[in-house]
């Protein structure tokens, strides 16, 4: 699905599953049911359901076509991969939402991974002939080396899961030697820098990528839902260190708001692409590319 078009440049959504999931009350420890109702009652139908009282939630990955460049960010949760029985939803949206938009697997230059969360890896690899191969046959795979030195450890540790991750979808990246460990805050191109957002993993980036009459970034985890725009405060169960988070999501929300920059936040549901403008009681809010405010 075609977000935006700009000069030089076309970003698509991948989406491999969209709709109701958890309730606020679940997912933010931080959770207080006045504050909540406060923000929740201005949020439109593709972000909150009022009749279940479930927040919405979206896992997509974002294709670019940037110049003469394909750009795949973040892979979501992949097919046929030993995965906790929440991820079992059926998963060929992504592949068929990837063949709308014209490109092919073959034509993918660069897939960057902005942490390694199991729901934004798992199209890295594919299972052929019994073994994990990259999907993208002809692409460079771009990693955070502190991100992956951190799941290193967890896997030594012993934690289940990040081993199964690391094993089926970033591993066979290395052994193809497809991949790239970067630093934090690594310029991968004149237009494009990898910005360190650290908080909800140890290493996550977030995409910046300068346009010629503006600036797009890819806000990977830095806010799971528009909720958090208004309540910078909350951070989600899932993130390592949640206060980190709340310091890196309150930066960032001063560092973009009224800049212009257009968003694009991974868990968003669609329309998804958006601005962060002030309001008056002298938080944020998200605004739609359509000019609703939430
Ligand atoms: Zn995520």
């Amino acid at each position: 699905m075609l977000l935006f078009r700009g000069a030089g440049v076309e970003v698509f959504a991948l989406t491999e599953r969209e709709g109701p999931q958890r309730r606020p009350e679940e997912l933010f420890p931080r959770f207080d049911r006045y504050l909540a109702a406060n923000v929740l009652a201005r949020m439109p139908l593709s972000a909150f359901a009022p009749a279940t009282g479930r927040l919405m939630h979206t896992y997509q990955s974002f294709l670019l076509r940037l110049n003469q460049q394909v750009i795949l960010i973040d892979t979501c949760v992949g097919d046929n991969k030993a995965r906790p029985p929440h991820f079992g939803y059926p998963k060929f949206d992504w592949p068929r939402t990837f063949k709308q938009t014209g490109i092919t697997f073959e034509d993918v230059d660069h897939v960057i991974c902005t942490h390694l969360h199991v729901d934004h890896v798992g199209w890295n690899t594919v299972l052929q002939d019994g073994k994990w191969v990259p999907t993208f046959p002809n692409a460079t795979y771009w990693f955070g080396e502190e991100e992956c030195a951190c799941w290193e450890a967890q896997v030594k540790a012993g934690d289940d899961l990040a081993g199964r991750i690391w094993t089926d979808s970033v591993l066979p990246v290395i052994a193809a030697d497809r991949a790239r460990l970067v630093p934090m805050n690594h310029r991968f191109s004149e237009a494009i820098r990898f910005v360190g957002a650290p908080g909800h993993t140890p290493g996550m980036f977030r995409v910046d990528v300068d346009i010629p009459d503006g600036k797009l970034i890819f806000a990977t985890d830095i806010m799971h839902q528009p909720l958090q725009v208004r309540l910078p405060e909350w951070s989600t169960v899932f993130c390592t260190d949640g206060e980190l988070a709340v310091r890196t999501r309150k930066a960032f929300l001063e560092e973009v708001a009224d800049s212009g920059a257009i968003l694009f936040p991974e868990h968003f549901a669609f329309p998804v692409a958006g601005r962060i403008v002030s309001v008056a009681d002298g938080g944020y809010a998200y605004q739609y590319l359509d000019g609703q405010v939430l």
